[in-house]
């Protein structure tokens, strides 16, 4: 029987995982560098240890009952060898491989018949040399592993500025990925038992900013044929992986195609809504899967919007909360990190409303009531 959950990563994917863990009952053990990480602020016990401390990973494992983890760039080896421990890892280390590495992401999705960008391995010169005869301009070059909100990626328009960023790259491991010119940015978010059940939460519109997640729509403002094709598309991929527990498989929508970016074999950013705005969250939804207990088809209470506050750099102070929460259709969520560093994500609001463009209208009102102060210390008598 499954009574605590290890959680590998301290953030805010973890913070509110493991609130839904706790309101259900279990024990949450969680496992990050940082001290008082917005994670262990709410889990029973924080390990403070870097992700490759295989002692520390293997005390986790030795705490826990299903071990599982709120972002990609755990090193796999520790993934591993709570494996090799015979700890029961959900998602498991093989999914984790995939969706860590671009290159066999991309590779996988093409093998079993999704669309994704034209792309080609640069991992030096005469290939990067190759990658642009080949794949061609506009592109981006994003490094195969370690790379997040948009960060270690480059939008290239020609040879010499695709040369200068694999040289910033400093000649990490890259992909050379074609340019997608996208009509909008959709995902979804699923959950996938360990016997093989899916459930789809609805299919929700991503806006980016510097490619950090700034709003989410949902419904998506699109048609039922691209939500039909997402729903089948992101079955197929849970099922190929044999995912156990919540995912997210974001898109590009292109007037006549559907590409798959990106495959996330974790709670997500895009399903934040779900806490507000379905009748069971995609928090609740994976603590379900990978507990072995039933899962339900998601509903959708109202449509949604939700906005991500993002760090500015300017201060640690949020100010205009008081007027945002004078909308008794905002529901407020903050994620307990001190510094507000620049597009840090250290909170986000949902708005529930009549239809999609309701709630983004009041959305962007919100978003324009907040901002970044400095904070005022007490001065000493
Ligand atoms: P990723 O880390 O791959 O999800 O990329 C972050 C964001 O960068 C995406 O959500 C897109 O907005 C943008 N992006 C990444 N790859 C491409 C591409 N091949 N074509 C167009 N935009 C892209």
């Amino acid at each position: 029987m499954i009574e605590t959950i290890g959680v590998l990563g301290g953030g805010q994917l973890g913070r509110m995982l493991t609130l839904e863990a706790k309101r259900m009952g279990f024990r949450v053990v969680t496992l990050e560098p940082l001290p008082n990480s917005p994670c262990g602020q709410v889990a029973d016990e924080q390990i403070v240890a870097a992700y490759d401390d295989l002692r520390a990973i293997g005390e986790l494992g030795a705490r826990s009952d299903v071990v599982t983890y709120e972002f990609e760039n755990i090193p796999l080896d520790s993934v591993l060898s709570l494996e090799s421990d015979r700890r029961l890892v959900r998602p498991d280390a093989r999914v984790l491989h995939v969706a860590q590495d671009r290159l066999l992401e991309k590779a996988f999705l093409r093998d079993i018949g999704c669309l994704v960008a034209p792309f080609a391995r640069v991992g030096d010169q005469r290939e990067l040399e190759a990658a642009m005869q080949s794949v061609g301009f506009s592109a981006v070059i994003k490094t195969v592993s370690g790379g997040y909100d948009g960060k270690n990626q480059w939008v290239v328009r020609d040879e010499a500025g695709a040369r200068e960023a694999f040289a910033a790259a400093r000649g990490a491991l890259s992909i050379f990925e074609r340019f997608v010119p996208f009509d909008c940015e959709v995902s979804i978010i699923c959950a996938r038992g360990a016997d093989g059940t899916i459930v789809h939460f609805p299919v929700t519109e991503n806006i980016h900013d510097h490619g950090v997640l700034a709003t989410t729509i949902v419904p998506a403002r699109v048609g039922e044929d691209v939500v039909e094709q997402v729903r089948h598309q992101a079955a197929q991929i849970g099922a190929a992986l044999e995912i156990v527990g919540t995912y997210c498989i974001e898109f590009f929508v292109c007037e006549r195609a559907l590409y798959v970016n990106e495959i996330a074999p974790r709670v997500h950013n895009s399903g934040h809504y779900s806490l507000d705005a379905t009748q069971i969250s995609q928090y609740e939804a994976h603590v379900r899967a990978i507990c072995d207990l039933p899962l339900v088809e998601p509903r959708l209470i109202a449509p949604a919007v939700m906005v991500n506050i993002l760090g500015s750099g300017t201060g640690d102070r949020l100010e205009g909360v008081a007027d945002l929460l004078r909308d008794p259709d905002v529901k407020l969520h903050l994620y307990g990190k001190r510094h507000a560093a620049l597009r840090r994500k250290m909170g986000h609001f949902t708005v529930l409303g009549p239809n999609p463009a309701a709630a983004l209208e009041k959305a962007e009102a919100g978003r324009r009531l907040l901002s970044w102060r400095r904070r005022v210390e007490a001065v000493p008598a």
